[in-house]
């Protein structure tokens, strides 16, 4: 390991932004394996990432357990256990904190610093960050593990700073808030406003859900896993990633080849009740029938099954009607624990805010437009992120020709493979746009091994900057929009086409060709001896 610079004239050979999932590999794979100086940076206290700032009540991610983990290291994956068919946040963060201590990777970090600029400098072929400590450091190659579900999304509501009681983002959940016997309020039904809401019920004096769009949402199956069930995993790793990487969304089932209208309606009501008795959103909507995400007829299927069952579940017919979404079923797929039970509770009640919507928060609580006011102790913002693009467009980066980030992607964000952007040579992006729509641990470790393989390259090779050849990108861009036409999903409004943010563009922002032929296409460009790429460089240009 060196702690010399192998780039000249620079402070660093590289520099990693984040330590989530993303940045904290990329630090082990460019610092450990291939000897390089790299420093890197996190604006939060410690390593986490999504894990570390989402510490609300319920929080859990819903990838099964044995899937949302790295798979680089077998020992890792033999040594590191876990209970329950699903992992908590807790859970997660243990598991970041262990990986961080295991390959020692906090030493190349420092925390609590927000990068605010990055700049490339076409004289010296360096990237030039600049910290919110007023510190301005260089390197060759620059890596942005910056998170697509991280830059927080608050709402735009007249009075917020009036309130008196507490108010708070889900992604910046303090730890000392106890919802213990409280009015409690929470704008925002969809995944994480759903685990608020089934974990906030049983113990708050009164829950207030404001509710815009109703979202399908079908059972978790949370459920404790044997040491029989954990074992039989273990010992077959290599199968399970195997089939992990070659599948679509990764999410470790394979995904169904029967299309939903092709069986009787006995037989879809069937798989349907299987699915929804075994749990899981993703399996419902990839597992049961595969056009699902592609079909009208198909989808109306699905939403007819859910609809059915929204009816069956919930008391109230009033209540049932509001929680029936309207849209069709393309937003990420949603599932819980007795979701839609909890409406059934004394102490929770429902408020659609479509139709009476939000007038303003006032110094008790929420004031909608009809003149209802509703009192509060607590209100919970579960309103997301801007997503994909947002952490990457509140900050300067300059690329060539003195051109940002934020202007390239005022319509919309761009990027190549979700890991590169053309005109900003050796900057690397972990989960940038046009990147696989998965389970994310596993396109991220896919990211990371191709960025590191890639950093290899440029510098085995002595080239100076490498670059997306314009044309590659906007045919990658054309693939990713192509593919997202053959689906339903841009009809349903939400963060994935960045319609979930007032005034942002809409676009095509994830490659939905899923995860084996994203590797394959990431395999390709490697293949053609990275054809797709300008390298500016003495071995290359000598050749
Ligand atoms: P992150 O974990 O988001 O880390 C990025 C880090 O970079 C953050 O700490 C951020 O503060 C820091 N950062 C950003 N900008 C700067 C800057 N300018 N300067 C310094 N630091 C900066 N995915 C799944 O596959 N399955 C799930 O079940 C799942 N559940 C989720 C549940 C929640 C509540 C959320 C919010 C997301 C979930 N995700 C899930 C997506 C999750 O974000 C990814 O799985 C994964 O954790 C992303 O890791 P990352 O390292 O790319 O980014
Ligand atoms: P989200 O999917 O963007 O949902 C935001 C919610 O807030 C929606 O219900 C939205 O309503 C509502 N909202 C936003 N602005 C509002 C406003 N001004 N007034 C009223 N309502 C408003 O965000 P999220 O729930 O945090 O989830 C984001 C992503 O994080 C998920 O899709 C998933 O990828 C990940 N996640 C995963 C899990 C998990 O189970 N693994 C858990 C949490 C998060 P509309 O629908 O009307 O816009």
């Amino acid at each position: 390991m060196s702690n010399s610079t192998q780039t000249a004239g620079a402070d660093y050979d590289a520099i990693v932004i984040g330590a989530g999932f993303g940045g904290l590999y990329t630090v082990h794979k460019l610092r450990d394996e291939q000897g390089l100086n790299v420093k890197g940076y996190d604006n939060a206290s410690d390593v986490g990432g999504t894990w570390y700032w989402n510490r609300y009540p319920g929080a859990l991610s819903d990838t099964e357990s044995y899937i949302y983990r790295y798979s680089f290291d077998k020992k890792l994956l033999g040594e590191w256990t876990w209970t329950d068919r699903y992992i908590t946040q807790p859970e997660i963060l243990d598991y970041l904190n262990h990986v961080a201590d295991r390959y020692d990777l906090r030493r190349s970090y420092d925390f609590d610093t927000n990068m605010t600029s990055a700049k490339f400098d076409e004289a010296t072929n360096l990237w030039s960050v600049t910290t919110d400590k007023g510190e301005t450091v260089t390197a060759k190659i620059l890596v942005t593990g910056l998170g697509l579900l991280s830059a927080v999304n608050y709402p735009d509501l007249k009075g917020i700073d009036t309130f008196k009681g507490a108010c708070v983002h889900t992604a910046r959940w303090p730890e000392d808030l106890d919802l213990t016997g409280k009015k409690v309020g929470i704008i925002g039904t969809a995944s994480t406003g759903q685990q608020v809401i089934t974990s906030t019920a049983p113990i708050a004096k009164h829950l207030t859900v404001f509710q815009r769009s109703a979202q399908y949402c079908v059972p978790v199956g949370q459920r404790p896993q044997t040491d029989a069930e954990i074992s039989d995993i273990k010992a077959n790793w290599d199968t399970i990633w195997d089939q992990v990487r070659g599948a679509a969304v990764a999410f470790g089932f394979d995904e169904s080849t029967i299309p939903a209208m092709s069986v009787s309606a006995e037989e879809r009501e069937r798989v349907f009740q299987q699915a929804w008795d075994e749990g899981g959103g993703f399996r419902f909507m990839f597992a049961t029938f595969a056009d699902i995400a592609t079909d009208m007829d198909a989808n109306k299927a699905a939403t007819d099954f859910v609809t059915k069952k929204i009816l069956e579940i919930v008391k109230d017919p009033e209540t049932a009607k509001k929680l029936i979404p309207t849209d069709i079923y393309a937003k990420r797929p949603l599932c819980g624990t007795n979701y839609f039970e909890v409406y059934n509770r004394d102490n929770v009640s429902l408020v659609d805010v479509k139709a009476d919507p939000v007038a303003q928060i006032t110094e008790t609580g929420v004031k909608l437009v009809s003149g209802a006011e509703h009192d509060l102790d607590v209100l919970i913002f579960a309103t997301g992120f801007d997503a994909v693009d947002g952490n990457y467009t509140k900050i300067e980066f300059v690329g060539r020709d003195g051109v940002t980030l934020g202007d390239k992607w005022k319509g919309g964000p761009g990027g190549f493979m979700g890991v590169m952007e053309t005109g900003f040579p050796n900057m690397f992006m972990i989960l940038g746009p046009n990147g696989p729509f998965t389970n994310l641990p596993p396109s991220i470790e896919t990211q990371v091994e191709w960025i590191a393989d890639t950093v290899k390259y440029v510098n085995a090779n002595d080239i100076a900057a490498i670059d997306v050849k314009p044309e590659a990108q906007e045919e990658w861009l054309e693939t990713c929009r192509t593919i997202a036409d053959m689906t339903l999903f841009p009809k349903a409004d939400s963060w994935i086409f960045g319609a979930n943010i007032p005034g942002k563009e809409g676009s095509v922002m994830f490659y939905l060709g899923g995860l084996g032929n994203y590797r394959q296409a990431l395999k390709d460009v490697v293949d053609a001896n990275y054809a797709s790429f300008t390298l500016d460089g003495a071995k290359i240009a000598a050749e």
